[in-house]
Formats: C-alpha cells, structure tokens, sequence
C-alpha cells in the first residue's frame, strides 16, 4: 500500500458521498447521536463500520489489543463514560474474534514486555474459567472458547461501570457480547445471560 493512494482514495470517497447525498458532509459536522457503542480489537481484519454495514456516524468506536475493558484503564473507562453518559448510547457491544493474537499470546509463556500487564488481563479470564478451558483437548477449541469467555467477562467489565449501572435503572441500555469469525466473515451472538450475571453483579459492586 502506498500512502499517497490513500489521499486519492478519500477523494474518490468524498466524490461518492456527494453523488449520494449532496448534504452529507453537512449533516455529519452538525454532530453526532451514535447508538451503539461498539468496543472491539485493533487487528486490522476485523474493521468496526464495515462488518456491522453501517456508516460515519451510527456507532462510537473504541478497539484496543484483545477488545478489553480493564477496570483501571482511563482510555476504556472515559469512551464508556461519555458514550453511555453523554451520547446516551442504547446499545454497547463486546466483539471479539477467533484467531486473536492477543488472546493467543495470553495463552502462551512468552515474555512480551511491555505487553505483560495488558495481557495478564485475559490470563485472568483463564484462571476464572481454568475448568472448562482446561477440559477442552483441542487447541484451537480452547483458544476459541477463551475468546468467547473474554468477551463474556468483558462485557462483565462494562456492567461493572458506575455509567451502565446507572443508565441500566434510568432507561432502556443493553449490553451484547459477540464474536467475529473471521473464516466465514460472520458475526455471532453469544447470547450471554445478562440478566442473571447482573443479579451476581449488584450484589458485590451494587454502587447505591
Ligand atoms: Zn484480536
């Protein structure tokens, strides 16, 4: 890839747009009501827009290694809080994706460095889970499963949050947790049990 073809790129970008919709670029400076918030991975296969099929202005973006939501990261924590709090978002979304190189070194002893406490992280979701991982024989199963599993703890992470607590009792607020497979380009939906992990929740981080 070269740089300069991305500026002609978004040339041909605008040109479309505009053909579209010659109002676009105006109604997208007037500001922004998203609906979704969707926390994701960085990995450049797994694009946010593009595999929801949705465009510039529907969703709040926020991608990190391994799509984490650590409880003292203040970068995860302040897009929860100004998604959920200020833009008043209906829905946040969790999405993982098999083959994720964060969660596959999480899995392996290698000394990463720097990377180390970002991924003890998800080596945390394997201690919780260490049963059920550690019963799966096939490799890959159990990477898969661990990737499942991180999503569910991390939309646990965001349930957690003082933002979704409270936006949970004033109004209508749900929180999903899905997976990318990036072999078929699908998107699932875990269908994780809110509800019922909610009730363990408020009872060991009720804020009130
Ligand atoms: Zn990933």
């Amino acid at each position: 890839m070269d740089i300069k073809s991305i500026f002609d790129n978004n040339k041909k970008w605008v040109a479309e747009k505009l053909e579209l919709d010659p109002n676009f670029f105006n109604e997208l400076a007037k500001g922004q009501s998203p609906q979704i918030l969707y926390i994701g991975c960085s990995d450049s296969r797994v694009t946010a827009e593009e595999l929801m099929g949705i465009s510039s202005g529907e969703a709040f973006v926020h991608r990190n290694i391994a799509n984490m939501v650590p409880n003292t990261d203040l970068n995860a924590m302040s897009v929860i809080n100004y998604a959920v709090s200020h833009l008043k978002v209906n829905h946040v979304v969790v999405c993982g994706h098999y083959n994720c190189g964060g969660v596959k070194a999480a899995m392996q002893s290698e000394d990463l460095g720097l990377l180390n406490p970002w991924l003890r992280n998800i080596r945390d979701v394997y201690r919780l889970h260490k049963d059920e991982l550690n019963a799966i024989e096939d490799e890959d199963a159990k990477y898969n499963r661990l990737v499942e599993l991180n999503v569910q703890e991390q939309c646990v992470n965001v349930l957690k949050t003082a933002d979704v607590q409270k936006a949970v009792k004033e109004r209508d607020i749900t929180v999903h947790g899905w997976v990318f497979d990036l072999h078929t380009g699908k998107l699932i939906d875990l269908k994780i049990d809110f509800e019922k992990i909610l009730e363990e929740i408020r009872e060991i981080y009720r804020l009130d």
